[in-house]
């Protein structure tokens, strides 16, 4: 009774004080919706629970979509510097996301859209557009109802899209910020229009374990959820996180000061693999207790799928390590280097081999204190990922160069493929000025420069060429072999590409470009013959790996790393 009244208020929204615009034929509760939000501090998993979940009702059968909505008033996350927020994560359509969305796509192994990664400031720009032309009707444009109303609605409009079952919505940030403040207030309406049994509230807590205590102490998660409380939104499920194992006596406490029984309070002490998660929240009785407060009953065939999916995906204690550089510019932060490190973690799994990473900061090779040799002893192969800017390039270019002579395996990502063409050209060809007009605009052989189309766009956001394209790639080459096709899709992030003018010098002196564009003279993908491992794309192979499915040329450069003899 309560959805329906809440409902006509939507319908009669035009004339009313409500703000609702539900998509033609939208139906409350054909798509249920999980919301989860986090409270005490952020960083303790909460999209690694979320991407569980996703993965835990994807395999009951069920169609999930996960949705973000990111507290941040960029448009999207393609201007953020990866050294404060982590990597920029490319979808298929272009859309440039945070690195939640990789973890789901990673998980669930799907494709997803701009439709689920939502910032504040995209809300903000089609408020801003819509009220600029007109569509607000003479009305004063306030954040309650209209921000609220159209949160609700980009979530409402993924539900139809997708005709998903259950949306598992994801409010970046904690309780208590003042950013997040109207996602919240959008999701404690969402609740009350869709009904109590179509909405399950979830809070992803923290539980302190002070070392001079030595004891798990409560007080800043009940005041955390108390707070979430206070903004009207009830939660339905608890979820515990903590460094070491809680005991019941702290899921007592929590579940009697903030409403929840105790069978829905849930711990989850850290563990070591990620894999190993949604088995360990399937065990606990986790996605069966959501859907119970979905009103859902859904079985499901037992756990072996998990199981397997779980038991490939560990690799034994005592295996063998894999040892890989990475000569990127931010070294402070792995989280910079997300999809990269997930990529080898995928391909050495499927070896049965463990790795290590070890950063390489190429200033210090370019400034001539580290010399190339000592700082790449000991490992196995080098990856050179995407990057920006002229800032240790030149120490990039030594190590690409150390490895073609020395005959190291080598990845090149982006960056890396362009860093492989430069040194190619100065040393092998004798271009002695090859440079990027990135690096140098004057150089007297750019063969790296700006696409044609790139010229013409101006500031920082949004203009790059974006996203999943077609990659010709040539017959009898190692890409050819890797891949086992010759028309493939990846993703790509850049501006700069190899200056066809140059392709012809490259190609007679033994670069083998065996991924090109279908049609133009764009070059995609390069390796070297004479070497146990050179290859470089310009697309970013890390972005289309996926856990039991790993980026051929991740393979490739790992089974040349093992083979190698360091
Ligand atoms: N800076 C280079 C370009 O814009 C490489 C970009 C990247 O590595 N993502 O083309």
């Amino acid at each position: 009774m309560r959805t329906k009244d809440a409902l006509q208020n939507i319908i009669e929204s035009s004339s009313t004080e409500f703000y609702n615009q539900l998509p033609r034929g939208y139906q409350p509760g054909n798509t249920k919706y999980v919301v989860v939000t986090g409270s005490v501090i952020s960083g303790v998993g909460k999209g690694t629970i979320n991407s569980s979940l996703c993965k835990l009702l994807a395999d009951r059968g069920l169609n999930v979509e996960p949705i973000k909505l990111e507290a941040y008033l960029n448009v999207d996350a393609g201007t953020l510097s990866p050294y404060r927020h982590g990597e920029v994560f490319v979808l298929d359509d272009g859309s440039e996301t945070d690195l939640d969305l990789g973890s789901y796509e990673r998980m669930i192994d799907k494709n997803l859209s701009k439709d689920n990664f939502v910032t504040s400031g995209r809300i903000y720009q089609t408020l801003i557009q819509k009220e600029r032309a007109g569509e607000y009707l003479g009305r004063d444009v306030q954040f309650i109802p209209h921000v609220t109303g159209e949160i609700k609605s980009v979530v409402r409009n993924l539900a139809m899209k997708s005709q998903a079952d259950v949306i598992v919505i994801e409010i970046g940030g904690t309780v208590g910020d003042y950013e997040n403040m109207f996602a919240m207030e959008a999701l404690r309406e969402l609740a009350y229009e869709e009904g109590q049994e179509n909405v399950c509230s979830v809070n992803v807590t923290y539980i302190l374990e002070p070392g001079s205590l030595g004891e798990h102490k409560s007080k800043a998660a009940q005041l955390g959820i108390k707070r979430l409380i206070e903004l009207g939104i009830q939660p339905d499920i608890i979820v515990c996180r903590s460094e070491s194992k809680i005991d019941n006596k702290i899921k007592e406490k929590i579940s009697l000061n903030v409403n929840v029984p105790l069978s829905r309070v849930f711990g989850v002490d850290d563990i070591k693999s990620i894999y190993a998660l949604p088995i360990k929240l399937r065990e606990m009785g986790f996605d069966k207790m959501i859907l119970d407060t979905l009103d859902m009953k859904i079985g499901n065939n037992g756990n072996s799928k998990l199981n397997a999916w779980t038991e490939k995906n560990q690799v034994p204690e005592n295996a063998d390590t894999v040892k890989i550089g990475i000569a990127g510019k931010y070294t402070g932060s792995s989280d910079t280097y997300m999809s990269v490190i997930k990529a080898i973690e995928h391909a050495t799994a499927a070896e049965g081999k463990k790795f290590e990473i070890h950063w390489i900061e190429t200033t210090e090779i370019e400034g001539k204190k580290l010399a190339v040799e000592r700082a790449l002893e000991g490992l196995q192969g080098i990856i050179i990922p995407g990057g920006f800017g002229k800032r240790g390039v030149e120490g990039k270019i030594a190590i690409a160069q150390y490895c073609r002579e020395k005959k190291i395996p080598y990845l090149g990502l982006c960056l890396g493929f362009q860093i492989g063409l430069i040194e190619f050209a100065r040393n092998v060809c004798g271009l002695k000025k090859a440079d990027s007009t990135e690096f140098n605009p004057n150089t007297a052989e750019p063969v790296v420069d700006m696409l044609p189309e790139q010229k013409k766009l101006e500031g920082l956001g949004g203009n790059m060429r974006l996203g999943g394209k077609e990659v010709a790639i040539k017959k009898g080459t190692r890409a050819e072999k890797l891949y086992g096709s010759t028309n493939i899709r990846e993703r790509f992030r850049h501006r700069f590409e190899c200056n066809p003018k140059y392709i012809n010098q490259c190609e007679e002196k033994g670069m083998v470009f065996s991924g090109k564009h279908p049609t133009h003279p764009i070059m995609q993908i390069l390796e070297l013959t004479e070497h146990p491992f050179f290859m470089a794309s310009q697309y970013h192979a890390e972005f289309t790996s996926r856990p039991l499915k790993p980026s051929p040329l991740f393979s490739g450069f790992v089974q040349a790393c093992i083979k190698s003899t360091k």
